[in-house]
């Protein structure tokens, strides 16, 4: 069988063949593995994240329990500063940051009070400006998504869907970690070395900078797992899903241990990226100097993030029904299910598709 895509989606799939012993090739366009969560040392030593800072969590005990069998980790719990009107605040939102925003001394029912009166009442919550206008209000929306939202996807909050904005949370006590998930780790060596081990296997191989497109003119696998644009599978025979891209701007600053006070600062008000990420904060990495990437939002270049909105959604759903037809194909992943899926959702993903596929072909 054929998987087209080393990403998370794709090892994780060529994996669980591999284990049910069929012989399986991965194939990637890329000159490496690991697909967006690729990682690597830079010129100067610094371990960083080529497309930008990945940070591992989830609910999922299954996902957790899985990637630990190719990895140990390193505890890490990411937090984020936000620039807003000359001031490093809290994001995501939380009671030191509507405390200080508002020179307030309030505690968490009063945060929670405040909210309450503040907040513009939504129903039904259809776009992420609905998402963000129901929980702090329009003062809140306008200095913390409202721009930010703007720069990474070109389009206002109102045209996205509700579960972007959804994606942050909104806190009244003082919790100020990015995420609220259980499991909050890093692999320990990096994903790259994670995804090597998951690669590592007897009937699985590898062939890096072989692109599907020129590959399928030439062979008939019995299966293929499709991690790739599901619009480019189809020859974008309904017209183009539309991607949103980034340039990465990589910087490294010798003899400087410590740029930043957290992992990431968000710009949502000034400049043309969106943030800056110092490695060293999720990595846990000794070293005399530092690096950082600034994230550009962009049109054009690779395919990072699915634009989630209704009528990107409708033409997606034909391109979904045309996949159905395809009885040798498997769809799964970021890019192939359009859905901005973060890594454990791409893995757990992966995971059902190969238990569903295999368990088909036992009967
Ligand atoms: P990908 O990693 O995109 O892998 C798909 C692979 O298919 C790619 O390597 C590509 O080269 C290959 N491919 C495509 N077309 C072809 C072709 N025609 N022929 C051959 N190969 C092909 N998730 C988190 O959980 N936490 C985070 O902090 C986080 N941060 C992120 C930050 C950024 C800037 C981005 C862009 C994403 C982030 N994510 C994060 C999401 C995470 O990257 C994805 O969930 C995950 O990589 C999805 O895995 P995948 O296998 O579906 O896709
Ligand atoms: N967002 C925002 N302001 C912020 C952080 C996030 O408006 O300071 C919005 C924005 O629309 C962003 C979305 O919330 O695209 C999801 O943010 P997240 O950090 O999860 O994005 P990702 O890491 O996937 O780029």
């Amino acid at each position: 069988m054929l998987v087209v895509g080393a990403g998370f989606a794709g090892s994780v799939v060529a994996q669980q063949f591999a284990s049910a012993g069929r012989d399986v090739l991965v194939i990637d366009k890329r000159e490496h593995i690991a697909g967006n969560a690729y990682d690597e040392q830079d010129a100067y030593g610094v371990l960083i994240h080529r497309y930008g800072p990945h940070l591992f969590h989830t609910n999922a005990k299954t996902v957790f329990d899985y990637l630990s069998r190719f990895t140990e980790w390193r505890q890490y719990e990411h937090r984020v500063r936000t620039w807003v009107e000359g001031q490093w605040l809290p994001m995501p939102i939380n009671q030191d940051t509507i405390n200080r925003l508002y020179n307030l001394n309030l505690d968490e029912a009063g945060v929670a009070e405040y909210l309450e009166r503040v907040r513009e009442e939504r129903s039904p919550i259809l776009t992420s400006e609905d998402v963000v206008l129901n929980s702090v209000g329009r003062d809140l929306c306008d200095k913390f998504f409202r721009n930010y939202t703007r720069k990474q996807w070109g389009l206002d909050l109102s045209e996205l869907s509700a579960g972007v904005a959804a994606r942050i949370p909104v806190r009244t006590n003082r919790d100020d970690r990015y995420f609220s998930d259980t499991y909050q780790a890093m692999p320990l060596a990096g994903y790259t070395a994670m995804f090597r081990n998951i690669l590592d296997h007897p009937r699985i191989r590898v062939e890096l900078g072989t692109d599907y497109v020129e590959l399928r003119k030439r062979v008939q696998p019995k299966l293929t797992v499709y991690t790739g644009q599901i619009d480019e599978y189809f020859d974008f025979r309904f017209g183009r899903l539309p991607y949103r891209s980034l340039r990465f701007e990589h910087e490294h600053i010798p003899n400087v241990e410590r740029l930043q006070p957290v992992c990431t600062l968000n710009y949502p008000n000034d400049h043309d990226y969106t943030r800056i990420t110092e490695f060293k904060h999720c990595t846990g990495q000794q070293h005399t100097g530092t690096s950082v990437v600034r994230e550009y939002p962009t049109n054009e270049g690779d395919p990072y993030y699915p634009v989630p909105r209704a009528e990107n959604q409708a033409l997606y759903k034909q391109y979904e029904a045309a996949a159905t037809e395809e009885r040798d194909t498997i769809f799964v992943g970021r890019l192939a299910q359009y859905r901005y899926y973060n890594m454990d959702q791409a893995v757990a993903a992966a995971l059902k598709v190969a238990q569903e596929r295999l368990e088909n072909a036992a009967v």
